[in-house]
């Protein structure tokens, strides 16, 4: 063989590598396509297991947050701590549970085929916001929050104490009449209840469940947050199994930390584009900012375009 044929052969066959390759790209970009659960960034959202934290309990209540400062896990034990959780592996997939549910269902006709999987999208396709009011209902408070969401015309999901609930059965049917959803959060608020025995996570969920759909004279209980973001897969199965959506948060407005309305408003702002479920309180202490905070949202976010919506359940 000549040189010359030498480096011919060597260019033929490079040249044909190279056309491999390009062959080979437009099937590798195909294939790098976006999250497709949510089209949402899965390296920032929020699952909603971070530091909803916050503690219920009864009206007026303020949320300690001292990291000495232990949830309470005894029943009847409102649980006042608010530490943060750094996370509980709520995205795992839930393993199959054979032979569960075992037990009837509290709701007479509890919607069929709800899933287990913690729900942050909307309901609505476009450009929409899932507001979520978790620790009420509170008799200074929650009218506050319906006032201002009746005057913009916008929708919610009250994450309800289930005591709190039984207290306040008027202050629930208001809730229900504006055509806001109802969100089972617990009878005692414990965020370490994904720690306890599958008993008292039973419960504290079915019980709580009870407490608000009777308040609320019957509207069906659409979802299930685990307060802090406790959830378990088994307390994931419950809930879906009882008709109630696991439901989590993109954004957390750590409203109960009181940081101060403008800072609440900033915390939504810059939040959005990570996703549409958004975390208030409208329990749990002074919830004067966050009605403040929300008072200047609303309308903002009419004008940005935003629908209020549900989150998937
Ligand atoms: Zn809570």
């Amino acid at each position: 063989m000549t040189p010359t044929t030498a480096r011919r052969r060597r260019l033929v066959i490079v040249t044909a590598s190279l056309l491999t390759l390009a062959a080979a790209v437009p099937g590798c970009v195909a294939q790098a396509t976006e999250d497709p659960d949510s089209g949402q960034k899965p390296a920032t959202r929020n699952q909603g297991n971070a530091s909803e934290g916050a503690s219920a309990g009864a009206p007026g209540n303020t949320r300690g947050n001292s990291p000495g400062n232990t949830p309470g896990n005894a029943p009847g034990n409102k649980g006042k701590s608010d530490n943060e959780r750094p996370g509980d592996g709520s995205r795992t997939p839930a393993p199959p549970t054979s032979g569960r549910p075992t037990a009837p269902p509290v709701s007479p006709t509890p919607p069929a085929n709800v899933s287990p999987d913690i729900s942050h999208e909307s309901e609505s396709p476009g450009t929409a916001v899932n507001l979520t009011i978790d620790d009420g209902p509170d008799p200074t408070w929650t009218p506050k929050v319906l006032d201002l969401l009746q005057k913009y015309q916008a929708h919610a999901t009250f994450c309800m104490i289930g005591p709190q609930a039984k207290a306040q059965p008027d202050l629930v049917k208001k809730v229900v009449a504006a055509g806001h959803r109802l969100c089972d959060h617990s009878v005692d608020h414990n965020t370490a209840m994904d720690k306890r025995p599958e008993d008292y996570q039973r419960q504290q969920i079915l019980d709580a469940q009870k407490m608000i759909e009777d308040a609320a004279g019957g509207t069906k209980v659409r979802y299930y947050r685990a307060p802090g973001g406790a959830f378990t897969p088994y307390s994931r199965q419950l809930a879906a199994s009882h008709g109630m959506r696991p439901l989590g948060w993109n954004i957390d407005t750590r409203d109960w930390t009181r940081p101060g309305a403008d800072r609440i408003i900033a915390t939504v702002k810059s939040g959005l584009r990570e996703g549409p479920t958004i975390l208030f309180h409208d329990g749990g202490g002074d919830r004067s900012q966050t009605v403040a905070a929300l008072g200047e949202l609303l309308p903002w976010l009419k004008q940005q375009g935003y629908a209020f919506s549900y989150p998937k359940a």
